[in-house]
């Protein structure tokens, strides 16, 4: 049966405002100008300040949001410092507007960091060639190659600038805020080395993208690493949280805070061996072309319509599969004339 979250609170807070969802642990929901229209973040209660867990995306709602924050819960006390879960503009997408605001240090992982950095900086000059190069390979017809430079060198319009030093933040480690511990969980696949905070004080996890009660977290081969398994790196990472407490409340940065963290790691796990299992299928039934591309995997596991971002979400997760296939010893990998990669199963093979 499918996993059934156990929402602890009735409804959510509007924006604007926060709910206490934990001793000094507080929700508030900003808006997403996406399909996936919120994000959650958090305010720990920490002294006499606050230590803030993502930031939201660098719109003026959000900014006109925050404000309404800073004159309501805050109590004038001061944000003392900003912790960041991982790179995506939702989660970092103020932390510069807000790290300058109250003159406060960012808290987050080196990798994530740097990748934000560093993506900030990317131009379709430096970054295009790589990526028609990796969507061509992974079977993309003219169509949308041609609207890749639009995607390019985007990244930097969702943030505002990232600080240019770090407090970094690593796997094991122990933050105290408010005087409790908070250790750091690294969880990878959906980002590099993306941080989950859990206090066992109070039986909470702030599972950032990491860990969502309904949807399965992004886990995509992107153009800079085009070689990469992310999806093993996350089903292995998850297993960083199987000896947490069964009763863990999960705060998770879209949907709402639930409880069943262990039935949701299994039910993520199996998600993934069962669309692993139809992507061999896809490799089979295209067997007589050679194999299957990443485009014709994508029409096998998506069967829904996609708009043209959810396009290119679903290839990188279609090549994530077929990757982990690879490693798995399960499917194997050529390259056909036309410089297109072709995933044929090897079940039967001599
Ligand atoms: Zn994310």
């Amino acid at each position: 049966m499918a996993f059934q979250p156990d929402y602890v609170f009735d409804g959510e807070p509007p924006i604007g405002e926060t709910w206490e969802v934990a001793p000094g642990v507080y929700w508030l929901r900003m808006p997403l100008p996406f399909k996936l229209d919120h994000i959650n973040l958090w305010m720990l209660e920490d002294g006499d300040g606050w230590t803030l867990v993502d930031t939201g995306i660098n719109t003026d709602e959000t900014r006109a949001a925050w404000d309404r924050v800073f004159d309501g819960r805050l109590g004038g006390k001061p944000v003392k410092r900003v912790i960041v879960t991982h790179f995506h503009p939702d989660h970092v997408g103020l932390a510069g507007w807000l790290c300058e605001r109250f003159d406060v240090p960012l808290w987050m992982p080196y990798s994530e960091w740097a990748t934000g950095r560093m993506l900030s900086r990317d131009t379709v000059e430096i970054a295009g060639p790589i990526f028609h190069a990796f969507y061509k390979a992974a079977g993309f017809g003219d169509d949308r190659l041609s609207i890749i430079d639009q995607r390019v060198g985007r990244y930097g319009n969702n943030i505002s600038p990232i600080p240019a030093a770090v407090r970094r933040i690593a796997h094991g480690e122990e933050i105290e805020i408010g005087g409790r511990a908070w250790r750091v969980i690294e969880g990878n696949g959906h980002s590099p080395e993306h941080a989950c905070l859990f206090c066992a004080d109070l039986k909470v996890l702030i599972s950032g993208d990491q860990i969502l009660p309904k949807i399965s977290p992004n886990v995509s081969v992107w153009p800079q690493e085009p070689h990469a398994d992310p999806l093993g790196i996350f089903l292995d990472s998850l297993k960083r949280f199987t000896d947490l407490p069964a009763d863990t409340l999960v705060l998770p940065s879209h949907n709402w805070p639930f409880r069943g963290l262990l039935e949701r790691l299994d039910d993520l796990a199996s998600h993934h061996v069962e669309r692993l299992d139809e992507s061999v299928a896809a490799c089979v039934s295209h067997e007589a072309e050679g194999g299957a591309t990443g485009a014709d995997v994508l029409g096998h596991l998506f069967k829904r319509e996609l708009d043209t971002h959810q396009m290119f979400f679903a290839l990188g997760e279609s090549v994530a599969h077929l990757h982990h296939l690879m490693t798995l010893g399960r499917v194997l990998r050529e390259i056909d004339a036309d410089g297109v990669y072709r995933f044929r199963s090897t079940a039967g093979a001599a």
